[in-house]
This record gives structure tokens, C-alpha cells and sequence, in this order.
């Protein structure tokens, strides 16, 4: 990527994070903890971009949550939208879709009740990927029409981490291949970024023969045994992305001090039950533009920029 990706901040930095300050005066419900709020801001901007780590959910976050047309955008509902692996893949997966995507987003149910049912739908989609000989070219095809879509904003921030040299630890429960395929596309494949997700083997033809277990899926992001998270020491500050009340166990994975976390919910029927988890709550296809001023914040801050 070219070019400056703080335009204009060398000589007005926003130092206040406006858009959340707006936020917070016009929407006081976004964060429940104003105070908090601004402490841990505070914090963060006093210690820079140095102590700062960033880890992200993918699908529903750092993609949008619904494509244009309604089409949900996770790496799997792409494979089935795009028609390429036949009307037999795309037909069961959305039969699995429609039953199990209301258990993963029932607030009222508890953990083992839901787990039993997402190791299921996750075992039966990723068999289903198999059997219908999902392959490395419709990893291509599908890039190649930039799906799924990246939410607005996601070039700058990921832009914002390269140049600032802050590492960011995507874990998915989606498919690693797809995500890696989907950065390259743009690129914006950084090494600064760590991809842990679900990963496939695939022959010499390029067609998946098996999947890596156990899988994880959107209850078990904090499961040691699921993954390994390749975290640098000393970044005490944690910032987390994410989009179901579980993704916030993520930080679990992390050593870290403070955590600054932002939600993008896909149900705006769960806004109270999100603010008592998350510390900013946003509407769903909301951009990343707050996330990416508070990063722009940490790091003007530690250039030493005066307001
Ligand atoms: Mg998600």
C-alpha cells in the first residue's frame, strides 16, 4: 500500500477519537461505560502502538455481515452463494444454515446446549465441503469476485496496523484458506498479520481430502487445545473485534493488561445483552471508521504530535 494512510493527521490529528466522542453524544447507549472508556483510551494512546496487539473475528466482522443483495457473507454461505461446488452443496448447506444459525445466535441458551449443536453443523459443513470436492480453484473464483466483502473501512485499518507495525491475529472460524486467498486478492497480506482458522489438506489436483480437528468453531475461539495463538510478548494492550458475544473470549487466548473491545452484532434485538460484554457496540454494517480512529489515535500519539 502507498501513499500516507494518516491524511491530514501530521497536521490535525484527531487526538480525541471523534467519532466516538461523537458517539457517546449522540448514541450514550454505544459504550455503557463512559469513564472506563476514556481511561483505557487514555491508556492505550500513553503507550502507543508498541504495546499494542490487535486480534479480530473475520466473518461478520472484518467482512460485512450481509452482502448487497441480503447474501450472508461468511466464508462458507460465499462457497454456497457462488453455485460453483453445484445446486446440491448450496441446497444442504443453507438446509444446515436455516436450523443451526439460530441456535449459534440464541442469547437465552447456554453454552452446552449450543456447543453440542455447532460441533455438529460445523462437522457436517466442513464433510460437505469434501464430498462435493471443494477445490482450489473455486478458492480462486471466489476471491477473484472480492468475496466475500471486506467491511467498509477494512483497507485503511488493515493499512493503519502495517504501517504502525502493530501485529493482528485473525481467528476464524471460517476457512483459513479463503481468508489468506482473500487478503493476497487485495493486497493486503501483511506479516504482520497471523491467520488461525479452520485449514484444509488438498491433493496434488487441489481438491480438499481432509480438515484439520478438531475444528473451531464460534463457541470455542478460547479452547486451548483449538489453537495456537502466536501472540508477541509485550504488547500488553489488547484491542478485539468481533461480532457474537463469544468472540469476546478471545482475549482468553492473550495475555494482555487492558482490552478495548468494539462489537458489530448481527442482531440489533441484542444490543443491552453486547454493551454489558463489549465496550463499544456499533450497528451491524456500521464501518470500521471507529476502530481505524483509535488506531490512527494510538499511533499519532506516540509520534508526539501536538493537537
Ligand atoms: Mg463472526
Amino acid at each position: 500500500m502507498n501513499g500516507d494512510i494518516f491524511p491530514g493527521r501530521d497536521t490535525k490529528p484527531r487526538l480525541q477519537s471523534d467519532f466516538i466522542n461523537g458517539l457517546l453524544d449522540h448514541r450514550p447507549g454505544a459504550t455503557k461505560h463512559r469513564m472506563r472508556w476514556h481511561c483505557k483510551l487514555k491508556q492505550f494512546q500513553e503507550d502507543g502502538p508498541e504495546k499494542l496487539l490487535v486480534v479480530s473475528d473475520w466473518d461478520r466482522t472484518l467482512t460485512r455481515s450481509t452482502a448487497e443483495d441480503g447474501s450472508d457473507q461468511s466464508t462458507c454461505s460465499v462457497i454456497a452463494n457462488s453455485g460453483l461446488l453445484g445446486p446440491a452443496f448450496s441446497r444442504r448447506y443453507r438446509e444446515l444454515f436455516n436450523r443451526y444459525r439460530r441456535i449459534e445466535r440464541a442469547p437465552e441458551l447456554s453454552d452446552r446446549a449450543k456447543s453440542r449443536h455447532l460441533r455438529r453443523w460445523w462437522s457436517l459443513q466442513f464433510d460437505l465441503l469434501l464430498d462435493c470436492k471443494f477445490n482450489k480453484r473455486t478458492i480462486r473464483r471466489i476471491v477473484s469476485e472480492r468475496r466475500p466483502h471486506l467491511r467498509d473501512g477494512a483497507r485503511l485499518f488493515f493499512g493503519i496496523l502495517r504501517e504502525c507495525r502493530i501485529p493482528l491475529i485473525i481467528l476464524s472460524a471460517g476457512i483459513g484458506e479463503i481468508i489468506e486467498a482473500r487478503l493476497e486478492e487485495e493486497g493486503i497480506s501483511t506479516d504482520n498479520i497471523a491467520i488461525v482458522s479452520n485449514t484444509l489438506t488438498f491433493d496434488p489436483d487441489g481438491i480438499a481430502v481432509a480438515y484439520q480437528t478438531p475444528l473451531i468453531h464460534s463457541l470455542n475461539k478460547h479452547a486451548r487445545h483449538v489453537a495456537f495463538i502466536p501472540a508477541p510478548a509485550g504488547r500488553r494492550n489488547l484491542l478485539l473485534l468481533g461480532d457474537t458475544l463469544e468472540d469476546t473470549r478471545m482475549a482468553e487466548q492473550i495475555r494482555h493488561t487492558l482490552l478495548l473491545s468494539f462489537a458489530f452484532p448481527a442482531d440489533a434485538n441484542h444490543l443491552q445483552v453486547f454493551q454489558t460484554e463489549y465496550d463499544v457496540v456499533l450497528a451491524p454494517e456500521t464501518s470500521l471508521e471507529p476502530v481505524n480512529d483509535v488506531l490512527a489515535d494510538i499511533c499519532a500519539a506516540s509520534r508526539n504530535i501536538e493537537p
